[in-house]
């Protein structure tokens, strides 16, 4: 039988082939209150979550306009369109790769809500990946990485398999608010995040989600000092 260690290494290499730049596994337990709520999924069918990322091109991050309308927009159609139907393939294959193995697997919607009056997943695809050690939530509400800050998004696939799993990291923002004061509709309240509290005492979604109808934004995303080339550039020159 193979090892948990070795079914790790080969699922990693497994994504990152087919496209991942970001691989990790969570294990869900130490958020099951708020997940059992939010997705009315059980732990014990699926007690851990692969999470996967992927890079969002610099130039099409920074070269966009929220002014211009989203359907003129290449932001919107390259981080919504192109990124969304990747990150769902990507899930699929790695799901199928491990219920081929004989695992119980489903890979969430990268997108699409569960719930689309709160406009929430099944699971928060951020939650998993802060769970799986790949990066903590800012107060723009979305997960930093290390390497790529926000720039990047997520996909997850729940699953029983017995993966290694990582272990979360925390790096609070501390005073800056630059996010902050760059959202058009101040959908974030500059909280920093904490597990047990709900989403909505740090972030509007349905403000930003409104605006977003008409406006291809993603401020929240560029303004950010962690993922702008020059902060990858010095992490990748100290390793
Ligand atoms: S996408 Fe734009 S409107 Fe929505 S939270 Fe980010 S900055 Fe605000
Ligand atoms: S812009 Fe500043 S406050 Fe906002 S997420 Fe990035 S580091 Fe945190």
């Amino acid at each position: 039988m193979t090892s948990g260690k070795v079914l790790t290494r080969k699922l990693g290499e497994y994504a990152i082939q087919r496209g991942a730049d970001l691989f990790g596994v969570a294990d869900l337990e130490p958020a099951r209150v708020y997940i059992t709520t939010q997705g009315n999924f059980s732990l014990e069918r699926f007690p851990r979550a692969v999470s996967l990322g992927m890079f969002l091109n610099d130039v099409i991050v920074e070269n966009h306009s929220p002014d211009e309308p989203r359907r003129d927009s290449l932001y919107w159609f390259h981080v919504y369109e192109v990124v969304t139907r990747a990150l769902d393939q990507l899930g699929y294959y790695v799901s199928r790769r491990l219920s081929d193995q004989g695992f119980r697997s489903f890979p969430v919607p990268c997108s699409t809500p569960y719930n689309f009056h709160k406009l929430e997943g099944i699971i928060s695809h951020k939650l998993a990946a802060h769970l799986a050690g790949l990066g903590w939530i800012g107060k723009n509400c979305l997960l930093l990485t290390d390497l790529f800050g926000p720039r990047v998004r997520f996909v997850t696939i729940l699953t029983n398999a017995p993966l290694q799993t990582g272990s979360p990291i925390d790096k609070p923002c501390g005073k800056c608010h630059v996010c902050i004061d760059a959202c058009p509709v101040k959908a974030f309240t500059g909280k920093e995040f904490r597990e047990e509290e709900p989403r909505h005492f740090r972030f509007d979604a349905l403000k930003c989600s409104e605006y977003r109808k008409e406006h291809p934004c993603g401020l929240c995303v560029s303004s950010c000092p962690r993922g702008k080339p020059r902060a990858r550039q010095s992490k990748t020159e100290k390793t």
